[in-house]
Formats: C-alpha cells, sequence, structure tokens
C-alpha cells in the first residue's frame, strides 16, 4: 500500500524520452519499486523551460557573473552554439522548487550527471580544468528545502538503500 509521501523525481527515469539525445534511461525497477510505495511527482527541468527534444548537450562552465552551483558561480550553456539557458534555468526552478515545497514533497530522486538534475558532482568546466558542482534544479531544490533527503539513481540500486532513503523521507515528513 502506498504511503502518503511525496517524492520529487527525474521525469527521464520514468523512461520518458526526454533526455537531450531522446535516450530513454532504464530505472524501471527502481521506479517501480518507489510507485508502490509513494506518489512520485516527475518533472523535466530541460522541457519545462522550453528546450526541444532531441537538443544540444548543455554544460557548466565556471563564470564570476553566473548562478550557484555547488561552490561555484557558473552559467549553463549549449556545448555547440554557446547559448546560455542560465537565467531561464535559475529562474524557473526557483519557482518550481518553491512550488514543490508547498506540496509536501519531502525526498527528492535525480539524474546524476546532468547539468541540470544532478545532486552532485556534475562536471563544471573552467578552461581545461573540470571541477565539480551541481545541477541547476538541484541547486534550486537544495536551497527552496534544506536538509530534504536527495538522492541519484545510482545510490538506488539496492533495496537496503532504498529503505534507508524512504526512512529519511518518513522523517523528513513528520518534521
Ligand atoms: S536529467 Fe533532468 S533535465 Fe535531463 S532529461 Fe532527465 S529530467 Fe530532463
Amino acid at each position: 500500500m502506498r504511503e502518503d509521501l511525496r517524492i520529487g523525481i527525474s521525469r527521464c527515469l520514468l523512461g520518458d524520452p526526454v533526455r537531450h539525445d531522446g535516450a530513454v534511461v532504464d530505472a524501471a525497477d527502481l521506479v517501480a519499486w518507489l510507485g508502490a510505495r509513494v506518489e512520485l511527482w516527475p518533472i523535466c527541468p530541460e522541457v519545462e523551460i522550453g528546450m526541444p527534444t532531441p537538443r544540444e548537450l548543455l554544460e557548466l562552465q565556471v563564470s564570476p557573473n553566473g548562478v550557484p552551483s555547488g561552490a561555484h558561480r557558473v552559467r549553463l550553456v549549449g556545448v555547440e552554439t554557446g547559448t546560455s539557458w542560465t537565467t531561464r534555468m535559475h529562474d524557473w526552478a526557483a519557482r518550481h522548487a518553491g512550488k514543490w515545497a508547498a506540496a509536501g514533497i519531502s525526498g527528492v530522486v535525480l539524474k546524476a550527471g546532468s547539468p541540470s538534475c544532478g545532486a552532485g558532482g556534475v562536471p563544471v568546466h573552467s578552461g581545461t580544468l573540470r571541477l565539480s558542482g551541481r545541477g541547476l534544479f538541484a541547486q534550486a531544490v537544495a536551497t527552496a528545502l534544506p536538509d530534504i533527503p536527495m538522492v541519484e539513481e545510482s545510490e538506488l540500486e539496492r533495496v537496503v538503500a532504498r529503505e534507508a532513503f524512504l526512512a529519511a523521507v518518513r522523517a523528513r515528513r513528520v518534521r
């Protein structure tokens, strides 16, 4: 039976072909496991800000005038065209994270490595250096919902890890 818990999740993890290259992510086992237990709230930030699928690959680049991504300030730009999506993503992400906070979202499962969704360890480019940051949507969620249990799908391969995540989500909800 489903618990009264709401978890935000990167939409591509549900198998929707929303990734930049239209590829489908196989996270069916995890999604079925979670979906049998909690209410899932999927979202694809890049689609929501108006990007088509397929679309050019995005990356985070260090910029003193950029927005926060972990310990850095960055721009979110198209790898081929250099088009900046920074302001659009930053502003949309702040608004949507606020909606999740108001809706009682108490846990988040995000796609690893994405410059929009990645919860940590996302490549941040600075010349030839490759630093580590956080996707801009993940950053907004962490700001709007401090201490929310936030994981990437790659952390939930084992059932014991899934159970631990749900325990943290339950604890968050009753606070
Ligand atoms: S990682 Fe996030 S932005 Fe990228 S396709 Fe998945 S849901 Fe969309």
